[in-house]
């Protein structure tokens, strides 16, 4: 029986494990990740946020049994696409395909940034213990939402961080006392969403007081005196950094020759093939130009490639109809009392990619919330 082997059961691992299991039952699926549990990157702000804790919405990657999975908790330590050998912790592997779903790694330089007085990484779960003591702790000063370079996870998180953030100082009653703001090197809050999205998420910033100073590159953090400085010479106190470090490359993947120029691999954008036969990249991992950019790095997209790599995957190996990624994407921007807007559109169209916008409502946090449970309980019920 033909072999895959899936490397990360993250976003994108787990969607293309689940699109196998459900077409190609004549496929053996082995996925391989470090960590034996998933959750979706927004459960982090629902934590942060007091909406619901982190641990509601983990699931076991013990789990992917049940689904005819078999995983396997490893550190991937190498690889060699031309040969699809994959070297683990607990032995090496070998693969009639291979999919890369391994996520990015983080810069170094913006952790070290992150290792001072009164700083955290916003994006690490780990830290979130850490950083409801200091926001708790908090009656006076400033906190600082940093975005400390590109490309980052997630471009609207900072942002719905922020107004998470305000309303626990508003149920605490010393928002007046606290100022807010969000730093980000680009010059508008949303730029892969376009002007009118970024408008529109800036009015909400505005309405809560959120200060948002846009084109200010971090260039050192100062913990001794809580001050961040800008690459146009202008500083910031803060007396809590919440910063985002940008996503760097795996050097796993660059020692295996799959990356390119970007850093990231750069597979087909439409079949998601990387130079390699029948080794595949979605997600995180891979730098996906459109015309005005790349695909931001999201877990929809990760998915959304995941299940046409999947397709072709299957296209391979068992000749099954070749599958072919649009570029379309989404994403629920979540805004203050539960609600939630969606920002979707062609991310491949040209001249630039067409995004709407469908302003905020209730049923739209609703949606969300389902959308987390379906693909919990289809991935990993
Ligand atoms: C706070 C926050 C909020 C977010 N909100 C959203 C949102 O609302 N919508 C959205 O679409 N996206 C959101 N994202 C982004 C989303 O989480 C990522 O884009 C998505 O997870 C990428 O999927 P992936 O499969 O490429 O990588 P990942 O999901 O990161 O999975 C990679 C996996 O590979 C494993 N791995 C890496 N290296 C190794 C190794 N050497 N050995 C073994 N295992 C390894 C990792 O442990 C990991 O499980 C958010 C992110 C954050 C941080």
């Amino acid at each position: 029986m033909a072999h895959v082997v899936i490397l990360g059961g993250g976003f994108g691992g787990l969607a293309a494990a689940h699109e196998l299991r459900t077409h190609h039952a004549d496929i053996e699926v082995t996925l391989l990740d470090r960590k034996d549990h998933f959750y979706m990157g927004f459960a982090k702000l629902w934590d942060l946020g007091h909406v619901r804790p982190l641990a509601d919405g983990t699931r076991s990657l013990a789990n992917l049994a049940n689904r005819g999975v078999r995983f396997l908790q490893t550190e991937i330590t190498a690889l060699d696409p031309s040969a699809r050998i994959v070297e683990t912790s607990e032995g090496t592997l070998e693969a009639d395909a291979i999919l890369v779903a391994l996520g990015a790694a983080k810069s170094q330089r913006h952790l070290g940034f992150l290792n001072s007085q009164g700083a955290h990484d916003l994006y690490d779960g780990v830290q979130l213990p850490a950083i409801h003591a200091d926001l708790d702790a908090l009656t006076e000063g400033r906190i600082l939402i940093s975005i400390l370079g590109g490309p980052f996870q997630c471009p609207p998180a900072p942002y719905e961080a922020a107004l998470l953030v305000d309303e626990r100082l508003r149920e605490r009653g010393v928002r007046d006392k606290v100022e807010l703001a969000v730093s980000t090197p680009q010059p508008m809050a949303l730029p892969v969403a376009g002007a009118d999205a970024s408008r529109y998420l800036a009015g909400y910033l505005g309405e809560r007081g959120i200060d948002l100073l846009s084109e200010k590159k971090v260039t050192g953090v100062d913990g001794a005196t809580r001050t961040v400085g800008f690459d146009d010479g202008s500083t910031c106190d803060y007396s809590l950094l919440l910063g985002v470090p940008a996503c760097a490359a795996l050097t796993l993947l660059a020692e295996a020759g799959l990356t390119g120029e970007s850093g990231f691999i750069e597979p087909d954008r439409h079949s998601l093939r990387t130079d390699y036969e029948r080794v595949y990249a979605v997600g995180d991992s891979t730098h996906i130009p459109t015309a005005t950019g790349a695909l931001p790095k999201a877990g929809v997209f990760a998915a959304g490639e995941a299940v046409v790599a999947a397709g072709n995957i299957a296209a391979d190996l068992v000749g099954s109809a070749e599958a072919r990624f649009d570029g379309h994407g989404f994403c629920f921007l979540e805004l203050p009392g539960r609600r939630v807007a969606f920002v979707e559109g062609n991310f491949y169209a040209e001249p630039k990619p067409q995004v709407e916008l469908t302003d905020a409502d209730e049923d739209q946090f609703l949606r969300k919330q389902a959308y987390e449970t379906e693909r919990l309980d289809a991935w990993l019920g």
